[in-house]
Order: C-alpha cells, then structure tokens, then sequence
C-alpha cells in the first residue's frame, strides 16, 4: 500500500514537472487581417515585440524577452530592429531564435551594437529611407521624444519607427516616441501599433492626441509598461473612441507572463 502510494506520487510529480516543460509560453490570441494578397497575421509576442505572417513570409519586430516567447512561431524572413535599447535590440533573445535566414533592418545605432556575427545580414535604414524586399516595402520614419534634444532619452534620428507596406495595407510601427509631427502626418494607415509609457514615450492621453490625427483604420496600443507599471489603454481607448467611433483600438495582452 505504502509503495503504491509513493509510486503514485512519483508519478504525480512527474507528470508535473513534464507539464511545466512542455507548457506553452502564454500568448495573447492572434489576429488575422485581410489584405489584398492573404491574410496579414498579427501575433503579439511582449511589449514591444510583435511577429507578422503574410504570404508565407514572417516578420520579427524588436525580438525581446527570451526565446521562448517565440516557441512555436516560424523562423523569421525579416527582423525590424527599431533602437537600441535592451527591450528592442536584446542580443540574447536574437542568440536563442533561428534568425540565420532572416535580413536584419535596423538603424546605423543598432548596426553599431549587433554582435558582429550578424554583419553580413544587415541592412541600415535611416528615418525617411525605404527597402524594398520578398514583395513587401518598409519605409523607416522618425521616432523620438519632444521638446527634441541631443541628450533625450530618444533622440530625433538615432531609432526607426516602420512602415510596412504588404498586400495595399499599411502598417506603422512607432518604436518609441512621443505624438511627433511625422506621426501625425501620416496617411494612410491600416494598421497602427502606438506606444505609451511614462517617462520613456508618452502618456495616454498624447497617445490618444496623435493617433486622432493620422486615423489608422485599426489601432493597437503596444510598449505600456512604464516605471508606474501599466498604462491604463482603456482610458486611450475611451479617449480615442469618444472623439472618432471610426477607429478600431484593440486591446490585448501584451504581458501575459506577468500574470
Ligand atoms: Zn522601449
């Protein structure tokens, strides 16, 4: 009886244990978005990672968090790299995916920092330079932090915000910004992920300012964890919201391994 028990138990713990290895990591729910060429899909990673797939291809944006986050996932064709600090360029999370395929597009800043195995895969964009690759465009634009000043947190020209074009959608990454006005002067986005955290990019209500002038189609709040913790994107989302109905704000989980 005594043995049996005890085997039951081992059992128990192994079962466990064995559960906890093979456990997936938690991810918000993906998204698919139509596009004129197949579906574009959205798969929030953490923060301010995001993967894209789209006619067969897919698309890293500032791989970070571990390794494991992205289990699962397709190796990447593309990896955006937006600026250099740790939660975007994160050389440790790059060393654990399979990126030997993929062409890196980063800013000279990151170029700079990319562990030099990486060299013959990179490709520089400065902000207002475009690529053309696997049938899809990406433009960088300008991200940083205002009033503008050499010793900001971001400075004007060092990162990339993106803008991808896939299938006649328009998709704008912002990287990390305040409302700027190249953000609010963009047309024609489908597609929008904003940052919002305080004291690195802006507050919500900023947030909310901006994306009501450039009206993205969809609108999804991404990079709000902040020095306070979260920000609060369903108040960016009433704010928006209760001036134009029209805009899709779609909130998700962007820290699920926080819960
Ligand atoms: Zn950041």
């Amino acid at each position: 009886m005594k043995s049996t028990l005890i085997l039951a138990a081992a059992l128990a713990s192994f079962a466990v244990q064995a559960q906890a290895q093979t456990a997936p990591t938690p991810r918000a729910a993906a998204d698919e978005i139509a596009t004129k060429k197949g579906p574009l899909t959205v798969q929030p990673i953490t923060h301010g990672s995001v993967v894209f797939t789209w006619g067969g291809k897919t698309i890293y944006v500032d791989p970070y968090g571990g390794a494991a986050a992205y289990a699962g996932l397709a190796a990447p064709d593309v990896i955006l790299i937006t600026d250099i600090h740790g939660d975007h360029l994160d050389p440790k999370t790059l060393a654990g995916l399979s990126v030997g395929k993929a062409l890196m597009v980063v800013p000279q800043a990151v170029a700079d920092m990319l562990p030099a195995q990486y060299k013959a895969q990179v490709r520089i964009l400065s902000n207002g330079q475009q690529l053309d690759t696997l049938g899809l465009k990406v433009a960088a634009v300008p991200m940083y932090n205002l009033p503008e000043a050499a010793d900001a947190m971001h400075p004007k020209g060092r990162g990339n915000g993106y803008v991808l074009t896939l299938g006649g959608k328009n998709v704008y990454l912002s990287g990390d910004t305040e409302d700027i006005a190249e953000m609010r002067a963009l047309k024609g986005i489908d597609v929008a992920f904003v940052c919002m955290n305080l004291p690195y990019t802006m507050d919500v209500n900023q947030a909310a300012q901006g994306v009501l002038a450039f009206k993205p189609g969809i609108v999804y709040p991404y990079h709000y964890r902040g020095q306070n913790g979260l920000s609060d994107v369903a108040a960016f989302k009433k704010t928006v919201n209760t001036a134009n109905k029209k805009i899709d704000v779609r909130l998700r989980n962007w820290y699920p391994a926080a819960q």
